[in-house]
């Protein structure tokens, strides 16, 4: 179910929130609106500040892109989605398509922390779990990969995500949400996604 925390105690880091809002347009009163209402950052000046070092609480970070779903529409989620890559950062052996859409779980837990640990460890390349994941299959066919995501983010915020990762490598690639699969913009848990090149 999308926008809804699979544990508690998990928190967002101040440079994503940032490049998030960035990717929206950092200073508009759509940014200032819908996150400072929920307590992620504050407006000084008209203009909403991010502590760069900070963390922020999941729950409220979802409950801003809710109230942007609910108000604005699915658009902007998809948009916001397809920004991030622009601004983040990716381990040195993202090389390729296959490679980048692999890379976007670890950066959502390199991005996450709970109960003040980070979700995944570098060093070890140890994984820890409470807030799902973004899956990586290759397809039956060639240039084809499936990606399942089963995570509390939205669903067209997703689709962007996946989108601008797999066009960084193939400009060509498309990504489509496979509608016959169940979707947790109906409440399910799971959103398919099929990239092709
Ligand atoms: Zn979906």
């Amino acid at each position: 179910m999308q926008f809804k925390i699979f544990e508690p105690n998990i928190e967002v880091n101040g440079s994503t929130v940032f490049s998030i809002i960035a990717g929206l347009g950092y200073f508009t009163n759509l940014s200032r609106r819908y996150f400072s209402q929920v307590g992620i950052g504050t407006v000084i000046n008209k203009q909403l500040h991010v502590d760069l070092n900070g963390w922020y609480p999941q729950a409220a970070w979802l409950e801003a892109f809710e109230n942007i779903a609910n108000q604005v529409g699915d658009r902007v989620l998809f948009n916001i989605g397809l920004s991030i890559p622009a601004h983040a950062q990716f381990p040195p052996w993202v090389k390729d398509i296959h490679s980048a859409i692999q890379s976007i779980d670890v950066a959502y837990h390199l991005n996450h922390r709970k109960n003040g640990k980070e979700l995944f460890n570098l060093k070890t390349g140890f994984m820890a779990e409470g807030i799902g994941h973004y899956g990586y299959s290759k397809g039956l066919k060639e240039n084809q990969i499936i990606s399942i995501s089963n995570n509390p983010y939205p669903c067209a915020f997703d689709h962007g995500i996946i989108t601008a990762m797999a066009q960084k490598f193939n400009p060509f690639a498309t990504v489509t949400h496979d509608d016959m699969a169940p979707c947790r913009k109906k409440g399910a848990d799971t959103c398919t996604y099929n990239i092709a090149w």
